[in-house]
């Protein structure tokens, strides 16, 4: 029977019905595989949209709008002919074939998806769950921005003394920091002229502080140096070979017993699976990963894939980026249509396109295949271009053009940073209030699942680089 005509899903109990677990990019890569198969899809996310992390930091940064950067899980879904269901899943009976939401509803699949990413990783760090700001939704994006552009607000003369100042700390170097520490380096030197005018860019300083001994790890040393040097003159203090032993509401301790004042700390040094993936009882690996086989399909279990950051082959693990995540929703999905026409599943391989990452205005750095390596101006388009090309919804695509557009071409002059409200006014900065709206989710929020789930990971504790060079995205 033809994909065109698929029934819908109250009157085709006959019809396998496909239940896919977030709406990420794997998730969505697995609707879109699924469009002309005949089953019944049914698409569960937490929110009502999906996310494109890889912009969440000019989020952060005022740069772009969080609207740009969320696109409605339910304008996805229907023109391929699945069904969004908002929901959490809560826990699997898989004798039964039966998921489980927060809110209690249930319902049966002959086929599960999951592809519910993954949250930061705190390494047992004390103090990083509760005193540290993530970047992994688009609340965290706006909660983090808040508080930055309230920080740069107490330093102007009208709410200051004039003297005070502001240290801002980024944990982790790989590609999530050093996208972040360097805009942030920009917004200080450049950016904020316009909206902060009586701010002396000399009272904020922007640290960057990494366990190994460079920056960029998975990069060639060459564009490891370059991104360095970029970062410096973007006056970023660069802490190499450093780690972290506790942070502090206006602290981070270092391993040697060091204080520096740091009045946000941002956390991008890894990511784990969420805590509460334990209840559904699938088998977990480092971070809390799901252990899947060649096929993607979750090791015990012969209905049930696992996709995406979430999922780990451990005999060949796939990076964690938006890239793999894709390649393997398609994969799955394909295995889903072979299973049911009676076929065997064929094992997925990473496609390595290449990877990027970017540091500021005119400063990325791509490493393709065969050696292939280039930075400045040119990379930085090619980072630019890329990302708009796989942002979702032409709206979106226009916004952020328009919104990049103004804040690199206007550049210095200023007026360009979308603020927020004051989220704390006569708070601490990096007040606990404030964290617990940072969540992935509706539910209790990322920090919690998060934190301890990475407690209890095996990974080094300190402030670990994340390992997540950006991979050069493809079609969807
Ligand atoms: C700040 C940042 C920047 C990044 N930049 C890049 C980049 O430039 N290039 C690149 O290639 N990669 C980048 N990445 C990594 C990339 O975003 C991830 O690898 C990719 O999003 C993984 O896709 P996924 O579908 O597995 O998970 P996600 O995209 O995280 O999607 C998971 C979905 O599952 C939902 N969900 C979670 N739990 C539940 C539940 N219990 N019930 C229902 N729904 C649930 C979530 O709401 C979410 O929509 C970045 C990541 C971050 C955090």
């Amino acid at each position: 029977m033809s994909g065109a005509t698929r029934q819908q899903p109250e009157a085709a109990a006959a019809v396998p019905h496909v239940i896919i677990v977030g709406a990420g990019f794997a998730g969505l890569a697995a609707v879109a595989g699924l469009k002309k198969a005949d089953v019944r899809v049914t698409i569960i996310d937490r929110n009502l949209y999906s996310t494109f992390q890889p912009l969440l930091y000019q989020v952060a940064t005022g740069g772009l709008n969080p609207g740009d950067v969320a696109y409605p899980v339910g304008g996805f879904t229907t023109p391929r002919r699945a069904r969004y269901l908002r929901g959490d899943l809560a826990g699997l009976d898989t004798q039964a074939r039966r998921a489980r939401l927060a809110d209690g509803r249930e319902l049966g699949y002959d086929y599960l998806i999951v592809a519910s990413g993954v949250s930061a990783a705190y390494f047992g760090v004390q103090g990083a769950a509760e005193n540290t700001f993530g970047l992994y939704t688009r609340a965290d994006a706006i909660v983090l921005r808040d508080h930055i552009m309230a920080g740069f607000e107490r330093l102007s003369a009208g709410n200051g003394d004039g003297t005070s100042e502001l240290a801002i700390t980024v944990v982790g170097g790989g590609a999530t920091g050093v996208e972040l520490a360097g805009t942030l380096g920009e917004l200080r030197k450049v950016v904020l002229r316009g909206t902060f005018p009586d701010v002396d860019p000399s009272r904020v300083h922007i640290r960057l502080v990494e366990m190994a001994p460079a920056l960029l790890m998975p990069f060639n040393e060459r564009l490891r140096e370059y991104t360095r040097r970029q970062l410096v003159a973007r006056g970023v203090d660069i802490r190499l070979n450093t780690t972290i032993r506790e942070v502090r509401p206006s602290a981070v301790i270092l391993d040697d017993e060091e204080v520096l004042r740091s009045d946000l700390t941002v956390w991008a040094a890894g990511v784990a699976a969420p805590e509460a993936v334990a209840k559904w009882g699938l088998p977990q690996g480092k971070s809390g990963r799901i252990l899947v086989g060649e096929d993607l399909r979750v090791q015990g279990q012969d209905r049930i894939f696992a996709i995406g950051d979430i999922a780990l082959n451990p005999d060949k693990p796939s990076p964690q980026l938006a890239q793999p995540a894709i390649q393997e929703g398609k994969r799955a999905a394909a295995s889903v249509a072979r299973l049911i026409a009676g076929q065997p599943t064929v094992p997925f391989s990473y496609h390595d396109k290449g990877t990027m990452a970017t540091i500021g205005r005119r400063a990325a750095v791509v490493e393709l295949p065969r050696g292939v390596r280039f930075t400045g101006t040119l990379a930085w388009l090619a980072w630019l271009a890329l990302h708009l090309t796989f942002l979702l919804g032409g709206r979106n695509r226009v916004s952020t053009l328009i919104n990049l557009s103004w804040r690199y071409i206007d550049w210095g002059h200023g007026g360009n940073v979308i603020v927020g409200d004051d989220p704390a006014a006569g708070e601490d900065l990096t007040g606990g209030g404030a964290k617990s709206e940072t969540g992935s989710g509706a539910e209790s929020g990322a920090k919690s699942e998060a934190g301890s789930g990475a407690e209890s990971s095996s990974e080094p504790v300190g402030a670990g680089q994340e390992l997540r060079p950006r991979v050069v995205l493809s079609a969807r």
